[in-house]
């Protein structure tokens, strides 16, 4: 047995991305190397999880192609020096708009990639409300990104990772919050339908590469996880029929009175 192999943890920093039995270490204390070895676990390769072979909707198939483009703009914004996010806008099969992070480059803390992109497509469309739209992204939207969201009437939320602690919908419920709709609906339209853990298994490749050791924090803490299925099912907006109603009464009231200043 050689010297540098007596030098190594066993089991432990030999599994590591960027270690090899030639790396010279020096011999860590009990503690640290116990962390060291959970880092590392979840730093190791992502097992893709047997996936039945079912068949795909037309909207499957649609939301797997959209999402597989934020996923390569995330890789984009990593390779720009960003952490990995990326959102995209489509209205059916046309992207409208793109984006990734500019946190870093514009040293702003508002520039989340969803921002950019609604403002892109409202700009593009030339309109606030963006109900025939959907939104890509590669991370559940955070809540600062989520009241816009529901702001602008986004019909559609599809993404892939979770963010448990710091989601618009895992943590804080603004995207599927049906009391503000009830409440004004005029102004946050119906509750969107939101489909989760699309390409999750990508999209976890992606923020991998960008940092091993970060990545395997992020997991070791669970800031960043799976839905419990690889897609989990879109609920329909017949859920909520209450807030159509009031839509529709409050769009009869608004006539009424604009009937009535006419006169
Ligand atoms: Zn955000």
């Amino acid at each position: 047995m050689g010297c540098h192999e007596q030098a190594q943890p066993a089991g432990v920093l030999r599994q590591g991305r960027h270690f090899n039995q030639h790396t010279p270490l020096r011999p860590a204390g009990r503690a640290l190397r116990w962390k060291i070895a959970a880092i590392v676990s979840v730093c190791g390769p992502i097992t893709r999880h047997a996936t039945p072979a079912m068949p795909r909707s037309p909207q499957q198939l649609l939301d797997e192609r959209m999402m597989a483009r934020c996923i390569e703009l995330s890789r984009a914004a990593s390779d720009a020096g960003e952490i990995p996010f990326a959102a995209l806008i489509c209205r059916g099969e046309e992207i409208v708009a793109e984006a990734t992070n500019r946190v870093v480059r514009d040293s702003d803390i508002t520039r989340h990639a969803e921002l950019l992109a609604i403002s892109e497509a409202q700009k593009v469309l030339g309109r606030r409300i963006l109900n025939d739209c959907a939104i890509y992204t590669n991370v559940e939207p955070c809540p600062m990104c989520s009241f816009p969201i529901r702001e602008a009437q986004i019909g559609r939320v599809v993404f892939a990772m979770r963010s448990p602690f710091m989601g618009g919908m895992s943590r804080w419920n603004i995207l599927r919050d049906r009391e503000i709709s009830d409440a004004m609906p005029e102004a946050f339209g119906d509750v969107p339908e939101v489909a989760s853990g699309v390409l999750v298994h990508d999209a976890e490749k992606v923020w991998r590469n960008w940092n091993p050791i970060g990545w395997g924090v992020i997991r070791y803490r669970g800031l960043l996880d799976r839905p419990q299925s690889d897609s989990e099912p879109v609920r329909e907006p017949e859920e909520f029929p209450r807030v159509r109603r009031k839509r529709r009464l409050l769009a009869e009231l608004m006539a009424l009175h604009r009937r009535y200043r006419r006169a």
